[in-house]
């Protein structure tokens, strides 16, 4: 069985952002995977769990957080069939988060699985503590490429935000998967006012100097505590200015396949930053993402609640073609944009690492 929110019934803030002229008018059953204004999705976020073995301040409260039981996740084979069907219909990225992707024991067998399919890109969202000692297998098995978070260059502090792990071994993780080739390695850095918004240049000297790309994201409305407030966010635009008043900036001009960081080089040599600007400049308008959360529900924006399970077709004999028509009509009911900006915006019922980041 399947259950889908309705299509067509936008809450009024997001009919507000609705493009002008519909690009599309009947849902396709043939093609790509598109919605009604056009935007192709081609890169699909898979959750494997919903745990992690940290509790960083921005995504989950120090202690009371429940978690799926286990019986409620996919696994490896139903991924890998749900992913199959995707690729049929144009996915050709696959980044696998949570949670915390290498807590789920086995996730090797998953990319194994998931390189046989013949993805062109196939990566991972890592908090880092994990993969020193995983680097090596993961990239035989089929990964291309590893983002790990990192949100402070100073020891006390990174162990006082991402709380339960420390920065030396997130450090030697980066060399580790450099060292298996998983390049290029980007890096995650959430910043957060007064916590660690005075190490913007840190990070972009960083930068320069290992060749890494550091990813600033601002703070959005998905930590499980609901305390986000937008007076701790630090939005993308102060994060270019102050870099480049210190080193000129080019942009990187964007690639055929969107991508949600506006991207810049230093322009006398090595390194990149990108800035990932949700809230204050959202990139809605080719957001090219759906995500599949641990548990079987295709998503179709971090911030709506709308869900399509695919879990009960997965296990009640359903075909492909049930699952095809899942994907679909997911892809076909998203709206133009989050709304996170307008007044009448509430944050999604699960938060970020309940769907996957
Ligand atoms: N556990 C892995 C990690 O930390 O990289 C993967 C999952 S995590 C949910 C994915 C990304 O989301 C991380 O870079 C994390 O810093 C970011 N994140 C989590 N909560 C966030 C929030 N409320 N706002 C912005 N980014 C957030
Ligand atoms: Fe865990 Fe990643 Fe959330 Fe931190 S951001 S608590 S590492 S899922």
């Amino acid at each position: 069985m399947t259950t889908s929110v309705p299509v067509g019934i936008k809450p009024k803030s997001l009919r507000a952002m609705e493009p002008e002229g519909l690009v599309v008018q009947t849902m396709p059953t043939s093609g790509p995977l598109v919605d009604r204004y056009g935007r192709v999705h081609s890169d699909l976020r898979i959750s494997v769990t919903d745990r992690c073995n940290l509790r960083c301040v921005y995504c989950m409260p120090e202690e009371g957080m429940t978690f799926l039981p286990n019986d409620e996740l996919l696994s490896f084979d139903e991924i890998l069939r749900f992913a199959g069907v995707a690729k049929r219909l144009g996915v050709d990225a696959v980044r696998l988060t949570g949670g915390e992707p290498l807590v789920r024991k086995g996730l090797v067998n998953l990319v194994k699985g998931l390189n046989d399919l013949g993805f062109e890109d196939l990566s991972l969202t890592t908090n880092g503590t994990e993969l020193a000692r995983r680097a090596d297998e993961l990239a035989q098995a089929g990964l291309r490429r590893v983002n790990i978070s990192c949100d402070s260059l100073i020891p006390e502090r990174f162990a006082a935000i991402r709380r339960r792990a420390t920065l030396d071994v997130v450090l030697n993780a980066m060399d580790a998967a450099e060292q298996a080739g998983l390049r290029p390695l980007k890096i995650n850095v959430v910043l957060l006012r007064g916590q660690n918004d005075d190490e913007v240049l840190s990070f972009a000297q960083f930068a320069r100097t290992t060749g890494r790309t550091v990813r600033f994201i601002e703070f959005m409305p998905l930590d499980a505590q609901g305390n986000w407030d937008r007076a701790q966010l630090v939005p993308g635009r102060e994060v270019y200015e102050l870099i480049s008043e210190r080193w000129e900036l080019e942009p990187i001009e964007a690639t055929a396949s969107p991508a949600p960081a506006e991207r810049f080089r230093f322009a006398d040599g090595a390194g990149e930053i990108g800035l990932i600007s949700s809230v204050t400049e959202p990139f809605c308008g080719t957001c090219n993402r759906l995500r599949l959360t641990a548990d079987g529900a295709i998503r179709n924006c971090l911030f709506s609640d709308a869900e399509t399970t695919v879990r009960d077709i997965l296990r009640q004999g359903g075909s492909d073609d049930a699952i095809e028509h899942s994907l679909r009509s997911a892809v076909w009911g998203k709206f133009p944009g989050h709304g996170i900006n307008e007044p009448d915006f509430l944050s999604p019922q699960r938060s970020m690492s309940m769907i996957g980041g």
